[in-house]
């Protein structure tokens, strides 16, 4: 299988925490120029994908709801005029609250978007302000509701956990407010400071810092309870889904599929290798005007490595890594796993080998143990 991801790099702000590959919305000109580098990019890799049939594409970012009706349309046109998309495919395209009208949810759903991740991140105006979101409360909701109307029945809601400030009770707000829209999907965050973000900037100056382990695994349990008591299945570490709702595109990443990324700041993991083409908006630009398609960062993995990853990625999904795929993997890692399993972290069921409750609560430490340094 394989999917398509396209990253969108314009944002109105810059979110304190934020350290994607991101430049400011600018005027339609600074659209079209990155549109048309974009179609460029798309024909150079048309041709390598010439025989592929693309099972999801993911339109990310940045933000893609910054781009106008008329750039949305054009970013489709080139999309498909270049690859082959699998009839019935979920297409996904990220949005920002308040960047979403009426207008703008009727055309993605005519342009074939059948699911929507908003970042709502929180609903606590204070919190939003915070941490330099472009929107309130209010516009989550007004977002939610055009898409609704417009006919996505398939909504994804992003919330960031232990943002500076925000009390326990904040949370709740947070999560009763986020339940009583009833989307579809849930993906949890946790804030890790970033060099290079203004977040990191404070927390170099001691100005901020994140709760304990402790707390943040209080949090995380509490998020988990809430969410599976509104009838959310928990189907990976820090994503919820209705039943049918699980993210396909996603479900990609953890089987360790193949992914072709364009944009500025885009992974593609193909042929068994990891590349990222560039990792600035400039040198976007600047690299495909000159026709240079070397990559800033490539890396082929060795066969262990991309078994060991597999298996990794498999635990992150609740229900757990199946032990006659990964017989090998395990045998090699039987140590470490026998260690995780004594530990309380890891467990066998008939036919798989999962991460334990708490073992969720501590993937991290897990996955830690079983990786091979690079
Ligand atoms: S809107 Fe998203 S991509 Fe843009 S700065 Fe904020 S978090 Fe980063």
């Amino acid at each position: 299988m394989i999917g398509l991801y396209i990253h969108v790099p314009f944002c109105l702000k810059k979110c304190h925490y934020c350290d994607f590959v991101t430049t400011s919305s600018g005027d339609a000109e600074k659209h079209t120029t990155f549109l048309s580098a974009f179609k460029k990019e798309c024909e150079r890799y048309a041709k390598k994908f010439d025989n592929r049939v693309f099972d999801t594409l993911y339109v990310g970012g940045g933000t893609p709801s910054a781009l106008s009706i008329a750039e949305t349309q054009g970013l489709f046109e080139v999309i498909h005029a270049q690859f082959k998309i699998k009839p019935g495919a979920e297409v996904t395209w990220e949005a920002n609250p308040g960047e979403v009208d009426g207008a703008k949810a009727e055309i993605y759903r005519k342009l074939g978007i059948n699911r929507v991740s908003l970042g709502a991140q929180s609903f606590k105006d204070k919190t939003l302000q915070a941490i330099n979101r472009d929107h309130g409360a209010r516009e989550i909701q007004t977002s939610f509701d055009h898409l609704r109307s417009a006919g996505i029945r398939n909504i994804n809601l992003d919330l960031i956990l232990y943002l500076p400030g925000e009390t326990r009770n904040d949370l709740l707000y947070s999560l009763e407010s986020l339940a009583a829209l009833d989307p579809e999907h849930v993906s949890i965050y946790e804030l890790s400071i970033e060099e290079g973000t203004v977040f990191g900037q404070k927390a170099k100056k001691g100005e901020l810092s994140l709760p304990s382990e402790e707390e943040q695994l209080e949090t995380l349990s509490v998020v988990r309870n809430f969410l599976k008591e509104k009838d959310y299945t928990h189907y990976e570490l820090l994503n919820y889904a209705k039943p049918g709702f699980e993210s396909a595109h996603n479900r990609l990443y953890w089987a360790n599929e193949e992914v072709l990324g364009l944009g500025p700041g885009a992974y593609s993991y193909t042929s068994g290798r990891r590349s990222r083409f560039v990792t600035s908006h400039e040198d976007y630009l600047k690299k495909i005007a000159r026709g240079d398609w070397t990559c800033a960062e490539e890396e082929t993995l060795t066969t262990d490595k991309k078994e060991i990853e597999s298996f990794i990625l498999a635990l992150r999904l609740t229900q757990g890594a199946e032990t006659a795929r990964f017989a090998e993997t395990s045998k090699k890692l039987s140590k470490n796993i026998g260690s995780l399993e004594e530990a309380g972290l890891l467990e066998r069921i008939p036919g798989r080998i999962r991460l334990t409750p708490r073992g969720q609560l501590l993937a991290e430490t897990v996955f830690s143990q079983l990786s091979i340094p690079d």
